[in-house]
């Protein structure tokens, strides 16, 4: 038998950081939603007892370090599966890019796998197992948009943001969320971004409003790590974007969009020196 399960990027609307816990966590409040730009996992039973995973991307590993094969080991072993599986990951998603490409993955393949197998799993129970695998796996099980709260694996759903076109753009560097955690100093933060605001303005319906709202404290870190960053945010704005934001610890930059007719000049004024941009909507 063979089932397919889509696996969406995710983006942060606002992104606080409050304090370090002392388990080393950070205790952070995000407002997340998701994008159509997804990566498409196909899964194969198989009838060893065995996980394989392929994928047409070079840049990942295909071994016990990849996330799907996590979250294929944790399912077998905690429900007791003898069966196999062969994971086939069609990527999309720009790698290490703050738009939770493997996290998406894992979320996928436990939902699939649920299918898969019959398991019957309810999705809370999935997204505990999720927890275990990722701060953000638990919110990919579901998706839609939602605040985060705990180490970002406490959900409370919200409604979506008003729809819009979303253009990503990826520049060529690469970014550690753990780097960019530990340079962080949450003491030091000076404007924190506010959830209750986010929430409101995505409440409101207001598609302005929820760009007056947008804010990311990671910014603060990864922007003077790499100025390319706030480039790309100070170009999305000149060419035309409503609101834009670094999502996650970056390096992605996104521009919100309310009008169709604006996205070809961002997004072929970004091509001109970013190679991995997208025009996407959101996944509403
Ligand atoms: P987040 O936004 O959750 O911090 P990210 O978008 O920055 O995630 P990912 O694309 O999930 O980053 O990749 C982070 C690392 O995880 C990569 O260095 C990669 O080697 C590893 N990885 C493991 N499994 C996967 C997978 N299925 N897809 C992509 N990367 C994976």
């Amino acid at each position: 038998m063979k089932i397919y399960e889509k696996a969406p990027a995710k983006i942060n609307l606002m992104l606080d950081v409050l304090h370090k816990r002392p388990d080393g966590f950070h205790e952070v409040e995000m407002v997340m939603t998701m994008v159509d730009l997804a990566d498409r996992l196909e899964m194969v039973e198989l009838p060893r007892d065995t996980i394989i995973i392929s994928s047409q991307a070079g840049y990942i590993p295909l071994d016990e370090k990849n996330l799907a094969f996590q979250a294929a080991r944790l399912i077998k072993d905690r429900y007791d599966v003898k069966k196999g599986v062969h994971i086939h990951l069609d990527k999309k998603i720009p790698v290490a890019a703050g738009l939770a490409g493997g996290s998406s993955d894992a979320a996928a393949t436990l939902r699939g796998l649920n299918r898969l197998w019959g398991l019957h799993i309810p999705i809370k129970e999935l997204q505990q197992l999720g927890a275990e695998l990722g701060s953000d796996v638990p919110f990919c099980v579901t998706g839609g948009t939602a605040l985060a709260t705990g180490r970002g694996e406490l959900l409370t759903p919200i409604e979506n943001p008003p729809q819009c076109w979303v253009v990503l753009a990826k520049p060529p560097i690469n970014v550690s969320t753990a780097d960019v955690y530990t340079r962080l100093k949450s003491n030091q933060i000076t404007k924190h971004p506010s959830a209750s605001n986010m929430i409101a303005a995505i409440q409101s319906g207001n598609f302005h409003e929820v760009c007056g709202q947008l804010g990311n404290v990671l910014e603060d870190v990864t922007l003077k790590l790499h100025p390319e960053v706030q480039h790309l945010k100070e170009t999305m704005m000149k060419l035309g974007a409503d609101g834009t934001l670094m999502s996650g610890s970056g390096p992605t930059v996104f521009g919100l969009v309310s009008k169709e007719s604006k996205v070809p000049r961002i997004y072929n004024g970004l091509r001109g020196f970013c190679r991995e941009v997208y025009a996407v909507r959101l996944l509403t």
